[in-house]
């Protein structure tokens, strides 16, 4: 069994080319209140991908999905942070109503996994809330202020985890993470995905007994894609696989970099990596299958 540590892009975008025994424990430091609605960004997009629905264009939401919701609160004057389709609509509101009687959101997913026929077990990382602010010269900002309102536009001075000092892991991931042969921090976003994750004490403590196996977000000193580096570079990391790995290091055993960025292999072996350059940009299906297949010869 493996175990998974996702946020809502970069990691989705290996599940789609897996198989075997796996279970993914997901970011919820992104998570807000919005229009009415409880949003859990990276836990939806994972599932979604699990279950065939998500619009991998954006990988955010469902495929083929309908605003007629959206629109209407538009032309009445309401302007959503977030453009939520009707149907992805539908599931957050499922998840708000069960959320405000007090369900735990990891029970919630349960039962949307269960009807939406997913037998990979997926978990929020906590039931209790962990915020991610972004502090930069003249505001704190949540991440999707950051990222949807700011464009990343803003010199980013500080991130918070706010309230992972009392936020405890779900009972059944740290089982996951405890039981399972070996971790893999997916290509996901350092900062604002595997941060808040590993940030918990509760996991932190696992993975450092476990072999723990990551992959690179990072190709030469830029990101696959989105914000990553403008959080690392504010963090005073280096905006590379060696930076990636500085993050993890009090845990990592094995980094996975991409097939360009050789160079960097010395300097992370000196840290004490076993390190493999591989393929892992992931925009076709064999070339996911391709990287499992490694994976799968690592643990
Ligand atoms: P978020 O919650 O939407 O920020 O999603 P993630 O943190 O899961 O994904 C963002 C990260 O995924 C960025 O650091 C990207 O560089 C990385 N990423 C996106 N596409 C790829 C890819 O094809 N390969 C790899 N290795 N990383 C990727």
């Amino acid at each position: 069994m493996l175990c998974i540590l996702s946020g809502g892009t970069g990691t989705p975008k290996l599940l789609t080319g897996i198989s075997g025994e796996y279970g993914v424990i997901v970011n919820t430091g992104e998570d807000l209140w919005t229009s009415g609605v409880y949003v859990s960004p990276d836990l939806d997009t994972v599932v979604y991908t699990l279950a065939g629905l998500v619009d991998d264009s954006k990988w955010y939401g469902q495929k083929d999905d309908t605003y007629f919701c959206h629109e209407m609160m538009k032309s009445l004057g309401h302007t959503e942070l977030l453009k939520i389709g009707d149907k992805d609509r539908g599931l957050k509101l499922f998840r708000t109503l069960l959320v405000k009687e007090g369900t735990p959101l990891s029970h919630v997913t349960e039962k949307v996994l269960a009807a939406l026929h997913v037998d990979v077990p997926v978990f929020p990382m906590s039931d209790d809330r962990v915020t991610t602010q972004i502090y930069t010269d003249d505001e704190v900002l949540t991440f999707h202020e950051f990222w949807v309102s700011r464009r990343a536009q803003v010199t980013v001075t500080n991130v918070e985890y706010c309230g992972i000092e009392t936020a405890r892991p779900v009972e059944k991931a740290l089982i996951l993470m405890k039981e399972s042969d070996a971790v893999l921090v997916g290509p996901s976003n350092p900062v604002t995905s595997i941060g808040p994750i590993i940030g918990m004490k509760g996991y932190r403590d696992i993975l450092r007994k476990k072999v723990v196996v990551g992959i690179s977000p990072m190709v030469g000193e830029a990101p696959f894609s989105g914000p990553t580096a403008v959080l690392m570079r504010g963090l005073g990391i280096e905006t590379n696989c060696v930076g990636v790995a500085e993050m993890y290091q009090d845990f990592l055993d094995v980094l996975i970099i991409h097939k360009t960025d050789k160079e960097y292999k010395p300097e992370l072996e000196d840290m004490g990596l076993t390190v493999y350059t591989e393929d892992i940009l992931l925009d076709s299906l064999e070339k996911k299958r391709a990287l499992w297949k490694v994976l799968e010869g690592i643990v």
